[in-house]
C-alpha cells in the first residue's frame, strides 16, 4: 500500500491544476486517476489497475479524504488536502473553453450525457465537444476507437472504477496528445441529474456519508473496502515499523 502513497501528487490543487493546464496547452498526455480508499482496495485484486496506477505516466490525485488519512497513517505529511474529480472537471471545462480546446465526453446514462452536453454548450460557447457517447454501449472498446480517430485535448471517462480507469491504460499508447480522466459519478452530479453533497458536506469531507444517505446501497460497498483498507494500512505500518 505505501507504494501507492508515495506515488500520489504531493503538490497543492493549485499546482496541480497549473501541471494539467499546462499540458492542455503544450498538447502533451497525461493520465490522472483520482484515488479513494476504493480504489486502492480495487487494485489490491485487480493487477490492471494496480500497474495503471504504479506507472510512471499516471498522476494519482488524492480524491477522497481516506487517501488524505491513510497517507497520514503512513507519515506522509504532504498529503494533506484533496484534490476532487468533480472539480477537477470543472476546472477542465474552463481551461477547455478559454483555450478552446475539445474534449470527448464517454459514460453514463443517455439522458444524462444529453443534459451534461447541453449545459456544456451553454456555458462554454468555445469549448469544442469532440463526441459524447453513454457508457451503457455493448462495445466500449469501439467507442476508444472512436476517441482516436477524434484526438481529442481531454477525454473524460464515467464508466466507474475500475473499468475506466482499465479502458484508458489499455488504450493510452495510442494516443499522442490528450488529458485523460476517469470521473466516475461526476456527469451524473454535473448534468443536474444528481445532487452534490450540501456545502457543509463537503467542509466537513462528508461527502461519502453523504452518498450513503441518498443511496444506502452503497453501505456495504464502502463499509467493505474502507475497514479492510485501514486494517491493511495499520497491518502494513506495524510491520515497516518493525523493520526500522
Ligand atoms: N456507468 C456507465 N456504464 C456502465 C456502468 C456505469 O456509464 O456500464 C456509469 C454510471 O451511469 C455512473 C458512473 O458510470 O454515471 C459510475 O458512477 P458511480 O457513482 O458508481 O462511480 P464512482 O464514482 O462510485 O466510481
Amino acid at each position: 500500500m505505501k507504494e501507492y502513497f508515495q506515488k500520489i501528487y504531493k503538490g497543492s490543487q493549485k499546482e496541480f491544476y497549473s501541471l494539467a493546464e499546462k499540458n492542455l496547452i503544450d498538447e502533451k498526455k497525461m493520465f490522472v486517476i483520482t484515488a479513494n480508499p476504493e480504489t486502492l482496495m480495487i487494485a489490491e485484486e485487480n493487477e490492471t489497475l494496480k500497474n495503471a496506477l504504479l506507472d510512471d505516466q499516471t498522476v494519482i490525485v488524492p480524491d477522497g479524504i481516506g487517501i488524505v488519512k491513510g497517507a497520514q497513517m503512513f507519515g506522509i505529511k504532504e498529503i494533506n488536502k484533496t484534490i476532487t474529480g468533480i472539480d477537477f472537471v470543472n476546472y477542465l471545462l474552463e481551461k477547455c473553453n478559454e483555450h478552446k480546446k475539445s474534449i470527448f465526453l464517454f459514460g453514463a446514462k443517455k439522458e444524462v450525457i444529453e443534459k451534461f452536453t447541453k449545459k456544456i454548450d451553454e456555458q462554454y460557447p468555445d469549448l469544442v465537444i469532440a463526441g459524447a457517447v453513454d457508457g451503457y454501449v455493448e462495445n466500449k472498446q469501439e467507442i476508444f476507437e472512436k476517441i482516436k480517430k477524434a484526438k481529442p485535448d481531454v477525454v473524460l471517462v464515467a464508466l466507474g472504477i475500475p473499468n475506466q480507469e482499465i479502458l484508458i491504460y489499455e488504450n493510452l499508447k495510442d494516443f499522442n496528445k490528450g488529458i485523460f480522466v476517469g470521473v466516475g459519478g461526476s456527469f451524473d452530479v454535473l448534468s443536474g441529474m444528481k445532487k452534490r453533497a450540501p456545502k457543509m458536506f463537503l467542509k466537513y469531507h462528508l461527502e461519502w456519508l453523504y452518498r450513503i444517505t441518498v443511496e444506502p446501497k452503497r453501505i456495504k460497498r464502502f463499509l467493505q473496502s474502507n475497514v479492510r483498507y485501514i486494517k491493511i494500512i495499520k497491518k502494513e505500518r506495524k510491520q515497516l515499523q518493525g523493520k526500522e
